[in-house]
């Protein structure tokens, strides 16, 4: 009976540690996932007066009723903010350089997580950030908290999820079935909230290991693919469109080899580390056909090689695109 004990309790002891989060929350892993150098998608920013306008004020815990400073920020992408700063900030000229400095960190997250933002509210405080209601809610006091840890650009990134990713994909089947397979959380926060959080919380990491690599250390990484491989997967089934971390160009051809003997064609480009390429073949430049697709470049220089017969493919045209 002794032995049962014991036995049993190694057992849990297992359990348990299968299922310790890596990290408590994802926000602070890395500092360096996005820089304040990054590029922006910001253009502009226009004064639109005053106007009555609903926003959540956390300090409150509530929504509140207030004459905002309005200003309406553009983007290279053609997507549009209205920044709404709380009065509070006592005249246009001040409430501009808060609009105009978190407009254009918000610009150095992707279309995917900016296209659902229509509205940010700007408020003094020490009070968490937040995201959803097509939204993004920041308190003054903890940006600077923020900035002092490097975090600001992860933590709206973290937020941008909520608002842009939540509604279209956190109740999906596939994403669901992701979560049961890999069976564990990345963060205690995901863990503690996994409809609310698990996604805002994974994806970060997943941006950190597929788009910044040579950012994070190699231990990070490992940790991140260990403990959400089929999220990463799920993710990278996504046709997210990662403008200006991954810019709209054509990527430039840098090698063709073909190797008789083997009767292997070997195609290499410069490619943008976490971008997805295809390539397509044509014997009249009119038709092209899909040779290969969803090459997702791990590198600044990516290469495929497959089975060509010179004798049969006699005149053949090759590309490589961006998905
Ligand atoms: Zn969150």
């Amino acid at each position: 009976m002794k032995n049962m004990k014991v036995f049993l309790l190694s057992l849990l002891c297992i359990c348990s540690l299968r299922a310790e989060p890596p990290f408590w929350g994802t926000i602070f892993i890395d500092p360096d996932i996005i820089k304040p150098s990054d590029p922006s998608a910001y253009l502009s920013l226009k004064d639109s007066g005053q106007g009555r306008r609903t926003m959540y004020d956390r300090r409150e815990n509530n929504w509140v009723i207030l004459n905002p400073y309005l200003f309406n920020a553009t983007y290279k992408d053609g997507l549009k903010i209205e920044v709404q700063v709380n009065p509070e900030f006592g005249n246009a000229d001040d409430a501009r350089k808060e609009a105009e400095k978190y407009a254009y960190v918000i610009g150095q997250l992707t279309t995917a997580l900016r296209r659902d933002v229509e509205t940010v509210w700007i408020h003094k405080g020490t009070n968490p950030f937040g995201g959803g209601n097509n939204n993004l809610l920041i308190h003054t006091g903890q940006a600077v908290k923020y900035i002092n840890d490097g975090i600001l650009e992860e933590t709206f990134e973290h937020e941008a999820t909520h608002t842009s990713l939540d509604s279209r994909h956190a109740k999906k089947a596939k994403w669901i079935a992701a979560q049961n397979a890999d069976g564990e959380f990345i963060s205690n926060y995901a863990k503690d909230y996994p409809n609310r959080e698990d996604l805002a919380e994974s994806y970060l990491p997943y941006f950190a290991i597929r788009y910044r690599p040579d950012r994070i250390s190699k231990s990070l990484t490992k940790k991140i693919k260990q403990t959400i491989p089929n999220r990463i997967k799920y993710f990278d089934s996504l046709a997210l469109d990662m403008y200006p971390v991954i810019k709209r160009e054509a990527p430039r051809l840098n090698q063709l080899f073909y190797s008789e003997e083997k009767q292997l064609l070997t195609i290499s480009w410069n490619s943008q580390v976490g971008a997805k390429y295809i390539i397509q073949s044509s014997s009249d430049f009119s038709v092209w056909k899909t040779v290969m697709f969803h090459l997702i470049a791990d590198t600044g220089l990516s290469s495929v090689g497959f089975k060509w017969d010179r004798k049969v493919n006699t005149q053949e045209y090759y590309r490589v695109g961006l998905e």
